[in-house]
C-alpha cells in the first residue's frame, strides 16, 4: 500500500477469536470430540437437539475457560448464565446455539504482546465466553448439501479483544500469543488450518490524530495465521480507497480471497440476524467460588513470556534465542529435558543444545511438517551428541553427520560412535604423519605456498580431512600444518 495513505489514515482492529477446547467430550452431553469419526457418528439425542433431551455443562469446559480468564487477566464472574442465540441453519439441529451473552463468565482482561521492534504493547480483552460449535455443511458433492453433527456441540471459547490494534502486524502478534497461551494451558491445540482456531478481524480507519472510530467491517474466512494478516491489510487498503473517494465503507461482513488476496462483500449488516437471546432454561447458572480459583490457579503453568525470561537467566541465552525456544510449548519442553540430561552442564554445551535445536532440529520439523515429537529425536541422545563434542570425541563435522541417524533410532550417539569407528583423532604423532605426507603429495601446492600463496593452507587442512574421513581434531590439524608448512 502506498505508505503516504498510511500515515494519513490509522487502522483499527479488534479480533474476535474462537478456541476449540480439548475436552474428551461435547460442552453439553457425553459425545467424543474425537476427530476423524465417520460422519454423524459422534452424535446423540442431546446434541441432535431431539425434544426432550437435557443438555449438562461439561466441567472441562468451565476449567479450561477458567484457566483462560485467569492467564489473560480477567475478572472472573461468580455467577453467569448460558443463553439461547437462535439461528436457522441445516447445521444447527436444535435451531438454537448455547452461548453466554450478557454474563460473559470472563471479562475485562489484558495480555501484553511482544512486537517486531522488540517492544511490548497492551491489548485488551473484552471478554470470553463458552459455546458449543455447530456442525458442517458439505458443498462438495455437485448440487447437494451433505451435513455431519460431529461437530455440533463441540466446546469452544470465544475471546473478544478490545479494538487495540493499530497494524496487521499487531493483529497478527496478538493472535499468535493468543494460540501460545491456549497451547501452553493444554486448552486447544492452537491449529488454524485445522479450524481448532479461528478468528475474525473487526477492521475499520480514521483519519490519524482524530478520535472518533471509524465503521467497522468485519472479516472472516482466514484459514492460517499469515492469511489473517494478509486479509487484514487487504482490508485496510479497500477502506482507504473508499475514504479517499469519498464513499462510505459500509457495514458488512467481508470474506478474505486468499488467491486473489482481496476481501469481498459477503452480506450486508443489515440484514444480519436478530438472534433473539434469552437464558437457556435448561442449565443452571454456572457459579465460581474462591476455593474453585484458587485451584485452577495451579493449574497455570509457566506461560510463553516467563519461561523465555527465565531461559535468558537461566541458561544465559540471548532474548531471541529464548524466544524461538519457547515458541511452542513441546520444543521448550525439549530443550530442557536435553540441558537436564546434559553431563557438563556449562554456558558452551548449553547453547550448543540451543543451536542443534535452532538450527538442525527446527529445519527438520518444517521440512518434514512435524512437531518435535514426530521427529522423534530423544532428548537424552542430543545432550549426549554435544557431550561428545564437548568432550573431543567427536569433532563438530562427525557430529552433524551423525545427527540425522539419531531420529527415530533407540541407539545412543556414543555407542553408534564407536561401532562406525568415529572416534575423532588426537594422536598428535599420527596427525603429523598424515599431515607431512599430504604436503609431500601436492609438491606444487607446496611451492607455490611457499612462494606466498598462503590461501593455499586451507586446501592442505582439507586434503587432511579428506583423509581422515573428517575423524582429524580440526584445532590440532591446523596447528600441525602451521609447523610442518612453515617448517619445510
Ligand atoms: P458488534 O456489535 O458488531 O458485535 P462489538 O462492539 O461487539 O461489535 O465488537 C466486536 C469486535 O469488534 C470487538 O473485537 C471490538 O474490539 C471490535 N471493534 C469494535 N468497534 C470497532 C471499530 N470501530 N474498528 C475496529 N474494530 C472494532
Ligand atoms: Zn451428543
Ligand atoms: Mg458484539
Amino acid at each position: 500500500m502506498n505508505p503516504k495513505l498510511l500515515e494519513k489514515y490509522e487502522p483499527v482492529i479488534g479480533l474476535e477469536v474462537h478456541a476449540q477446547m480439548l475436552t474428551k467430550s461435547k460442552a453439553f452431553c457425553s459425545c467424543t470430540t474425537e476427530f476423524n469419526a465417520p460422519p454423524n457418528h459422534n452424535t446423540c439425542p442431546i446434541c441432535l437437539g431431539h425434544p426432550g433431551t437435557l443438555p449438562a455443562l461439561n466441567e472441562n469446559l468451565l476449567r479450561f475457560i477458567v484457566r483462560m480468564g485467569l492467564a489473560t487477566n480477567c475478572k472472573i464472574r461468580e455467577r453467569s448464565i448460558f443463553a439461547r442465540k437462535n439461528y436457522f441453519y441445516p447445521d444447527l439441529p436444535k435451531g438454537y446455539q448455547i452461548s453466554q451473552y450478557e454474563t460473559p463468565i470472563c471479562h475485562g482482561g489484558h495480555i501484553d504482546v511482544e512486537l517486531k521492534d522488540g517492544s511490548d504493547k497492551r491489548i485488551g480483552i473484552t471478554r470470553i465466553h463458552m459455546e458449543e460449535d455447530a456442525g458442517k455443511s458439505i458443498h462438495d458433492f455437485g448440487a447437494e448439501t451433505l451435513v455431519d453433527l460431529n461437530r455440533a456441540g463441540v466446546p469452544l471459547i470465544e475471546i473478544v479483544s478490545e479494538p487495540d490494534m493499530r497494524s496487521s502486524d499487531e493483529a497478527y502478534a496478538y493472535l499468535t500469543t493468543i494460540k501460545s497461551i491456549v497451547t501452553y494451558l493444554g486448552i486447544c491445540d492452537g491449529n488454524m488450518e485445522e479450524g481448532s482456531l479461528r478468528c475474525d478481524a473487526n477492521v475499520s480507519v480514521r483519519l490519524r490524530g482524530t478520535e472518533p472510530f471509524g465503521q467497522k467491517t468485519e472479516v472472516k474466512n482466514m484459514n492460517s495465521f499469515r492469511n489473517v494478516q494478509r486479509a487484514i491489510e487487504a482490508e485496510i487498503e479497500r477502506q482507504i480507497e473508499l475514504v479517499e473517494r469519498g464513499e462510505p465503507v459500509i457495514h458488512q461482513t467481508m470474506l478474505f480471497d486468499a488467491n486473489k488476496g482481496i476481501t469481498r462483500a459477503m452480506r450486508s449488516k443489515e440484514e444480519a440476524h436478530d438472534y433473539r437471546y434469552f437464558p437457556e432454561p435448561d442449565l443452571l447458572p454456572v457459579t465460581v467460588t474462591e476455593g474453585y480459583l484458587e485451584e485452577i490457579r495451579k493449574e497455570i503453568p509457566e506461560l510463553q513470556r516467563a519461561r523465555r525470561d527465565r531461559f535468558v537467566s537461566q541458561y544465559k541465552l540471548p532474548k531471541y534465542d529464548a524466544g524461538v525456544l519457547t515458541a511452542e510449548l513441546s520444543v521448550a519442553d525439549f530443550f530442557e529435558s536435553a540441558v537436564t540430561s546434559l553431563s557438563a552442564k556449562n554456558d558452551e554445551s548449553i547453547k550448543s543444545v540451543s543451536n542443534y535445536i535452532m538450527g538442525d532440529v527446527m529445519r527438520l520439523m518444517s521440512e518434514r511438517k512435524q512437531d518435535i515429537i514426530q521427529l522423534q529425536l530423544q532428548p537424552k541422545h542430543l545432550s549426549e551428541l554435544v557431550d561428545l563434542i564437548q568432550d573431543k570425541t567427536i569433532s563438530n563435522k562427525i557430529a552433524k553427520d551423525l545427527f540425522p541417524d539419531l531420529l527415530g533410532s533407540t541407539e545412543a550417539p556414543k555407542s553408534l560412535v564407536e561401532k562406525r569407528g568415529l572416534i575423532q583423532v588426537t594422536d598428535t604423532g599420527a596427525l603429523r604423519e598424515t599431515v607431512r605426507e599430504i604436503i609431500a603429495k601436492n609438491q606444487t601446492q607446496f611451492g607455490q605456498y611457499k612462494a606466498g600463496k598462503t590461501n593455499l593452507f586451507g586446501f592442505f587442512v582439507g586434503q587432511v580431512m579428506k583423509a581422515t574421513q573428517g575423524k582429524a581434531n580440526p584445532e590440532m590439524v591446523n596447528e600441525l600444518m602451521r609447523e610442518e608448512l612453515d617448517l619445510g
